[in-house]
């Protein structure tokens, strides 16, 4: 059954997005992150993708996630969660040969306990505060972290695998943070090498740093939003990557409407004269944002249109003016931008926001077709 509305995912642009990111990091490896249902892409179809382009890891944010990946038949692989939260089934995650990322002793306690259960020693990432001031130990926090993952080593209930940290302002080219937390990051790996920590990887590097700071790259980076195809340094355009997901409806209805007419909830747009008004079947409940009302542009019958009026959950009007529509016309919303659509992008600096929440956001509702 064919949706009204569906997101076309192009799993060779990932692919090729990988590959240059690969060629773009010297000898670094590539871990694809494939979190939260690939940055809305759909974990499985975009993770077997970056695979094919060439990334030898992927990351994701939860255990639920990873493991998803594994009862997927994604195997032989690592695979990274890199929110270390208490509670989660590390247990089945050791079992299923997923890499776990503890940032606290109480955290390394915890994934040991979970190995003694599993039965088998869990492969760790340490995670260093280097100025996020988010997850992981930072400075005097670090030394007690390594000691602790250090002795469930000895104990065999783990194997430091990794050292990572995370950029707070990658994406902001010349921000002093961003030599600062490499600097502190080059301290904290030394010392937990010097303490006896013999790591696979260190890494570092969102998709930002990944494209733009070479000295970050470490043995492995970690693009996200690169991979499916969207800058992550917008000032400094593409790079040469090709957005992967694009947002298509077919037009519900077309009808006219005499000058003066109220559109949609709130009336916050009204004709200004006879005219062809196309309903389009997506709304926040897809999620297309509310806030994009009246101001977010898709392309209908070759041209830009404005969304008049209010989003609502399940449809949004557009003013024709004179030109035609018929229904089952195809309306793009977002894509590549090569048939004159609006990109992510564009719907996120019209918004204020970043490209990363409007591809992530789309629904579940809205099916993904993989091209
Ligand atoms: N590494 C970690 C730990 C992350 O949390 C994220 C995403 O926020 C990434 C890498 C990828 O970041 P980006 O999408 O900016 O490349």
């Amino acid at each position: 059954m064919r949706s009204p509305a569906e997101a076309r995912v192009d799993l060779d642009a990932i692919s090729a997005n990988i590959a240059l990111l690969r060629e773009r990091a010297g000898g670094a490896e590539v871990m694809a992150m494939v979190k939260a249902e690939a940055y809305g892409h759909g974990l499985v179809p975009a993770a077997r993708a970056a695979l094919a382009g060439g990334a030898t890891w992927l990351g994701v944010a939860k255990v639920a996630e990873a493991l998803a990946l594994r009862a997927a038949g994604v195997t032989g692989v690592p695979v990274l969660a890199c929110v270390g939260v208490p509670g989660e089934p590390y247990d089945r995650a050791i079992a299923e040969g997923v890499d776990l990322t503890a940032g606290a002793p109480w955290l390394v306690e915890e994934i040991a306990a979970a190995a003694e259960r599993a039965g088998r020693p869990a492969r760790v990432h340490l995670k260093a505060d280097t100025g996020m001031s988010r997850g992981g130990a930072w400075g005097a926090e670090w030394p007690p972290l390594v000691d602790a993952a250090l002795a469930a080593e000895a104990a065999g209930t783990m194997s430091v695998v990794g050292l990572m940290s995370h950029f707070a302002c990658a994406d902001e080219p010349g921000h002093p943070s961003v030599a600062r937390q490499l600097a502190v990051f080059r301290e904290m790996v030394e010392h937990a090498e010097k303490a006896g920590v013999r790591p696979e990887v260190r890494h570092l590097s969102n998709s930002a740093a990944a494209l733009t700071l070479p000295d970050a790259r470490f043995d492995l980076v970690r693009p996200g939003i690169a991979t499916y195809g969207l800058t992550p340094v917008p000032q400094r355009g593409t790079f040469g990557l090709r957005p992967a997901m694009t947002l298509v409806a077919d037009t519900a209805l077309v009808k006219r409407v005499p000058g003066g007419s109220g559109v949609s909830y709130g009336h916050t747009y009204i004709t200004e004269r006879e005219t062809n008004l196309a309903v389009v079947p997506a709304g926040y409940g897809d999620g297309i944002p509310r806030h994009g009302s009246s101001l977010l542009e898709v392309l209908a019958g070759g041209r830009r249109r404005r969304i008049a009026g209010r989003v609502c959950m399940d449809q949004f009007v557009i003013d024709l003016g004179d030109d035609e529509l018929a229904a089952g016309d195809e309306i793009v919303l977002f894509g590549p931008g090569d048939r004159g659509e609006p990109t992510a992008q564009e719907w996120a600096d019209a918004l204020g926001t970043i490209s990363y929440e409007i591809v992530t956001r789309i629904g579940s509702r809205v099916p993904r077709v993989y091209t």
